[in-house]
């Protein structure tokens, strides 16, 4: 992509409203933009991260089996008062027609996916079976602070399992476990990321959530010294030892909920009368988890971990762009490698712009693109481009194949 045709331009300021450095950092540089608190446009830049996550949390769903479908935001009140959430949930956003018919607008899917399954999943050949999707959900947040971590209108991704008993829900749940351990690791927060215990509700002991520790987390963790499992703050109240391990010593620290897992085992599948007959004939109502885990929320994480004065530093994974590559005042030769480099499969932001050195470096730094490559008349004498990581400070002049074969090895 040539940044000179890019519909977005970055900014020097942040918009004075805005709070947060994820928010402020993402506006600056031209990835989203705020329509109202808590609710985002995502644009050419900040949609191909968006898009990068989404195939990362898809190829991980999918590889434990997951279907991929794509339910309602517009849920009918009837559903919600099957449940009785439509009077307990707090965040439920609410709207009436010129009719008077009401809905909710989906803040997560369970009232809606349990009926849908109940059409189809009518004997006990058809289980265990799970359905996913990413989609927008609506959340009358009260407090939204915390930029692109809550939202108002925010993405998620909401995995739901059907079993015929326990056992296979607590194993299924594992796999999930396991492929939310791998979804951060390759966003690039792995590290930093803590599987959590968290009061599960009244429904089962533990729910798990996966928190990333960072300053701008609005949650409290206490983290085992000795197996790295975290509890969170009303656990901790009831669970004084480690519930993996039994240590004892904890480090406290403030930390984002990046994704939360649960098993629901009947709470959504009994109100609607999802039961199924087993291999004996004998009625059960069938075995539930759902599994959580916000996109904006991760993209937000991603930026609050990585980044410098200077603006993002993101994650091969998932960055816009593999390379930027900026020509000074060399646009012939910068052309050539720019189209040397999409042959090969690596997605260039190339600046061909008009403007000023510093302002290209400086523009490079703020969106954060991991492999800056210069190409100026310098660089060209001694034999290439100017390579440098936006992790790293030292910069070094070689061939576009020397490039090449770095890439490949990530280094
Ligand atoms: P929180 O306690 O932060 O309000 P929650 O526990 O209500 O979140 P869940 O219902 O567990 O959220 O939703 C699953 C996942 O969706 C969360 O782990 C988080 O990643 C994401 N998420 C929830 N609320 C928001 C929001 N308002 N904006 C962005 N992402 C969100
Ligand atoms: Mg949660």
């Amino acid at each position: 992509m040539k940044q000179s045709r890019l519909t977005t331009k970055t900014r020097k300021e942040a918009p004075k409203d805005e709070v947060s450095l994820n928010a402020q950092l993402l506006m600056r540089a031209g990835f989203v933009d705020k329509l109202t608190a808590g609710v985002y446009s995502f644009l050419p830049l900040g949609f191909r991260v968006l898009k990068k996550i989404e195939n990362i949390i898809r190829e991980e769903m999918v590889a434990v089996g997951g279907q991929e479908i794509l339910m309602p935001t517009l849920h009918p009140k009837a559903n919600w008062e099957q449940t009785g959430r439509w009077d307990t949930m707090d965040d439920l956003y609410k709207v009436e027609d010129a009719s008077g018919r009401q809905f909710g607008l989906g803040p997560t899917h369970e009232e809606v996916v349990v009926p849908l399954m109940q059409k189809f999943a009518n004997s006990y050949k058809d289980f265990p079976f799970a359905v996913f999707q990413i989609q927008n959900k609506f959340r009358m947040e009260l407090r939204a602070k915390s930029g692109l971590m809550r939202g108002r209108e925010f993405f998620m991704k909401d995995l739901y399992s059907f079993h015929l008993d326990e056992k296979d829900m607590d194993e299924y749940y594992e796999k999930v476990k396991a492929a939310y351990v791998r979804i951060f690791q390759r966003a690039g927060i792995g590290e930093k990321t803590h599987l959590t215990f968290a009061s599960g509700g009244s429904f089962s002991k533990y729910s798990h959530e996966f928190q990333t520790v960072s300053g701008a987390g609005e949650d409290l963790i206490y983290i085992c010294q000795k197996c790295s499992t975290a509890i969170n703050k009303e656990i901790k109240e009831e669970t004084p030892v480690c519930p993996e391990c039994g240590g004892a010593d904890f480090s406290e620290e403030k930390a984002i909920e990046t994704g939360n897992i649960f098993k629901l085992k009947t709470k959504f599948s009994a109100p609607f009368g999802l039961e199924i007959s087993d291999e004996k004939g004998e009625k059960k109502t069938v075995i539930m988890g759902c599994y959580g885990i916000g996109l904006n929320r991760m993209m937000g994480t991603v930026v609050e971990l990585f980044s410098d004065e200077k603006g993002i530093v993101w994650p091969q994974s998932i960055a816009p762009f593999a390379v930027h590559l900026i020509s000074l005042n060399q646009d012939e030769e910068a052309q050539r490698i720019y189209e040397q480099l999409q042959r090969e499969g690596i997605e260039v932001l190339f600046d061909d712009r008009d403007a000023r050195a510093g302002e290209k470096f400086a523009d490079s730094d703020l969106i954060g693109i991991p492999w800056r490559v210069v190409v100026s008349g310098k660089t060209i004498s001694a034999g290439g481009v100017e390579v440098k990581k936006r992790s790293e400070e030292k910069a070094e002049v070689m061939s576009v194949e020397e490039l090449l074969r770095k890439m490949k090895i990530g280094k």
